[in-house]
């Protein structure tokens, strides 16, 4: 909300390419396709659309 402040990935909760970020819906930050993982094991892969490695949790 700090007006000037850098609003990048310390202000969202980004989640990338690799990591688990657990069981949940994953939105691709470039171009919106949702990715969904079914285990707290899995690892977010690339967006299948356009292969971006960054990812908003949505649900
Ligand atoms: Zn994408």
């Amino acid at each position: 909300m700090r007006a000037g402040s850098v609003q990048r990935k310390e202000n969202t909760m980004v989640y990338k390419t690799g990591e688990k970020p657990g069981k949940g819906s994953y939105r691709c930050l470039n171009c919106g396709q949702v990715v969904e993982l079914k285990s707290d094991d899995d690892q977010l892969p690339p967006c299948p659309n356009c292969h971006h490695e960054e990812f908003e949790k949505i649900a």
